[in-house]
């Protein structure tokens, strides 16, 4: 499978803000690797008027696990699709802090996905303190166990290894403990083909070191995901890896 930059808008982007994607698929007719971008719900249906044609792919940022019903303010995988999604990110260490998502409502959501036919992009991650407690490995391990069900495949699923206190703080692990967490992840794998990113604070400044290193397929990218130059910056350090 090629290698895969993802990148999650959060809750940001407003319609001028579209012209980001537009020129980032104006400076990459023809990616060097998959790219997928997540924005708000609110921009799906016009991002896929823009990347039309690009090759980039757009992904939601949660779904809910029913398919249709009375769930005011849920968006369902159907509708996600039906704007133009492709994929989406589930169980993102945000939704499960604001919104006490557990991994059991996360592995519902990713078959409700999966039924859609969207290819779901499924967070774990330990907290600081999880790490400072040497934990990191169980708390991984019992996340994609729970929040992954077994018949999950590289053609159906990315998964994505985000320590919490990376993201957005501009820290990072050492290549060492991403490389350790990232070999001990594709060894837990239902299908050791699926595609393993590593998230949290990469900029253009350090993708080249991250993607350097073994088992890691791309990155799942939040605020430099923003900027076309930025995200623009990472796609080519992954497409030199
Ligand atoms: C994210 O939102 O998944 C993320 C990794 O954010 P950032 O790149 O801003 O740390």
């Amino acid at each position: 499978m090629p290698r895969l930059a993802a990148g999650n808008w959060k809750m940001h982007g407003l319609s001028d803000d579209l012209a980001e994607a537009r020129a980032l698929a104006a400076t990459w007719p023809d990616p060097p690797v998959d790219v997928v971008l997540c924005p708000p719900a609110t921009l799906i249906a016009r991002m896929s008027v823009v990347l039309a044609g690009s090759g980039m792919r757009i992904g939601g940022q949660d779904c809910h696990a029913a398919t249709s019903g009375a769930h005011t303010g849920d968006i369902s995988a159907a509708m996600l699709a039906d704007a133009g999604a492709s994929h989406v990110i589930l169980g993102h260490s945000e939704r499960r802090a604001d919104h006490g998502e557990t991994s059991a409502q996360v592995a519902d959501k990713v078959r409700a996905a999966w039924d859609t036919g969207l290819t779901t992009i499924v967070c774990i991650g330990e907290t600081e303190a999880e790490r400072n407690a040497g934990a990191t490995l169980e708390v991984v391990a019992g996340q994609l166990e729970h929040s992954l069900p077994r018949n999950a495949t590289a053609s159906n699923t990315v998964v994505a290894y985000e320590p919490v206190w990376a993201i957005g703080t501009g820290r990072t692990p050492s290549p060492d403990e991403i490389a350790e967490v990232h070999a001990f992840l594709r060894g837990q794998l239902p299908d050791p083909g699926i595609r393993l990113l590593y998230g949290g604070s990469v900029k253009p400044a350090n993708a080249d070191s991250i993607f350097a290193l073994p088992e890691v397929d791309g990155a799942l990218v939040g605020g430099a995901s923003l900027k076309a130059a930025d995200f623009g910056g990472i796609i080519a350090a992954l497409g030199r890896a």
